[in-house]
């Protein structure tokens, strides 16, 4: 019987297993996964579930009798510390080692360390995972303290929010002068970067952190000569792809496990998928290293088709979203194209109620919408479609965006 194993124990992982099993697959599966949980996915972890309103079921996919039912083998608790392409097999650290027929890793990325004077004091802290975001909200939950934040991207400015929200005093400190502003550009940073400091966040642009001070535990992060003050430091700096078993195994490695669009990596029956891979797409032909919650969910639904032999492609438009404040927004687009594109907005934008797009002087080739609901698949239909589309026709809230996407 065909044994497939799936290394990693978040979104891929869980949803491919879920998929194996949906397309009928009735072989052995074993997934291996370093954390003590089933799998599970994390956008709560710096929102709902770090403020308290969602519970562990909000986050893990499916409890453990769920996979005993028949459907995978969970070895929780344990890593895969070495693969052998040619002899198909993967080593575990509890000595063990399995055999497969097909390999799939999807090992996902780990907050990025920084190299500074104070970063393992106690109460610095960084947010990856339910037992990060546990440690966080014990102390959190009781408001009044004071968070600094390093590091001003998605997780830094959503566990702004929800610390903010939850009565404590938050400063950001960031290197760049707009929050946001590599993944969304100037203007639209601006918008994130109103609506924290309105809702009374210190955001500190422009600073270079020299180093966090305290005797047993972090008192203050020194900037520019300046001691702020820290009951706890957060440091979210971005994430790196965990790619050390493929490349130690020899497969091929460029910012990510490089993969095709059917996410095979270069070794033989051996696969990758979510954060860790950087996939080929086939629209913009050229890869792509997404960190984002729906790239997880449908890559790891392409690549278990993959490995069961079906067509598959991983070509969906990047989508990811946030939650800050009273501010929801969706982002669909790629990232390498939306560079260079002009910005235009639709709606309020003072107001934080509009849709903006990046047009790259033919068409749309990003679009967000900002409190504003129900239009992705419009959204993403324009992008898809690749329609030529003026920028006077998406400013213009008088033309109708279902019958612009439809046209
Ligand atoms: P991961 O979720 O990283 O899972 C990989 C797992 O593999 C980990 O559990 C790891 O321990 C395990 N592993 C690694 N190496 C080994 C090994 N050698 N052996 C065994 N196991 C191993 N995205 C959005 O689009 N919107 C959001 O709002 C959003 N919010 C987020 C909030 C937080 C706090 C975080 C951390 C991420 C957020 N993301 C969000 C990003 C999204 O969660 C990731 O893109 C997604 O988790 C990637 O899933 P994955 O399965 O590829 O990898």
């Amino acid at each position: 019987m065909a044994h497939y194993v799936i290394v990693g124990g978040g979104l891929a992982a869980g949803t491919a297993v879920e998929t194996l099993r949906d397309e009928g697959f009735d072989g052995d599966v074993t997934v291996v996964a370093a954390e003590q949980h089933p799998p599970y996915q994390r956008p709560p972890l710096s929102k709902g579930y770090l403020q308290g309103e969602e519970g562990t079921d909000a986050v893990i996919l499916h409890p453990a009798d769920w996979y005993r039912d028949g459907r995978a083998e969970l070895r929780t608790g344990v890593a895969a510390i070495a693969l052998d392409p040619a002899a198909h097999r993967l080593e575990l650290e509890d000595g063990s080692s399995l055999t497969y027929d097909a390999l799939l890793l999807a090992t996902g990325s780990s907050p990025r360390r920084l190299p500074l004077e104070g970063a393992d004091l106690a109460g610095v802290r960084m947010l990856r995972t339910i037992d990060d975001s546990d440690a966080l909200a014990a102390e959190l939950r009781g408001g009044g303290k004071r968070l600094v934040l390093i590091g001003s991207g998605w997780i830094g400015m959503e566990v702004a929010a929800t610390a903010r929200s939850l009565g404590n005093e938050v400063t950001v400190l960031e290197r760049d002068p707009i929050p946001l502003a590599a993944a969304v550009g100037d203007e639209m940073g601006a918008v994130f970067r109103d609506l924290h400091l309105e809702k009374g966040v210190d955001l500190r642009p422009s600073v270079q952190v020299e180093r966090i001070t305290g005797s047993d535990r972090a008192e203050a992060v020194v900037v520019g000569g300046e001691e702020v003050p820290a009951d706890l430091v957060v440091i979210g700096v971005g994430a790196v792809p965990n790619v050390s078993l493929a490349e130690d195994a020899g497969i091929t490695v460029d910012n990510g496990i490089r993969t095709g669009s059917a996410l095979r990596t270069s070794a033989s029956d051996v696969y990758a998928a979510g954060d860790v891979a950087n996939a080929y797409h086939p629209v913009i032909q050229r890869h792509l290293r997404s960190e984002h919650w729906d790239n997880a969910l449908k890559a790891g639904a392409v690549v278990a088709r993959s490995m069961l032999g079906m067509p598959a492609s991983h070509d969906s438009i990047p989508y990811f979203y946030t939650d800050q404040f009273d501010l929801g927004m969706e982002l669909s687009g790629y990232p390498p194209l939306m560079k260079d594109a002009q910005l235009v907005t639709r709606g309020d934008v003072a107001g934080r109620e509009f849709i903006a797009f990046w047009h790259d002087g033919k068409r749309v080739v990003g679009a967000m919408n900002v409190n504003v609901w129900d239009v992705q698949d419009d959204l993403q239909k324009l992008i898809r479609d690749a329609k030529p589309v003026s920028p006077d026709e998406l400013r213009d809230e008088s033309v109708d965006l279902e019958r612009l996407a439809a046209s």
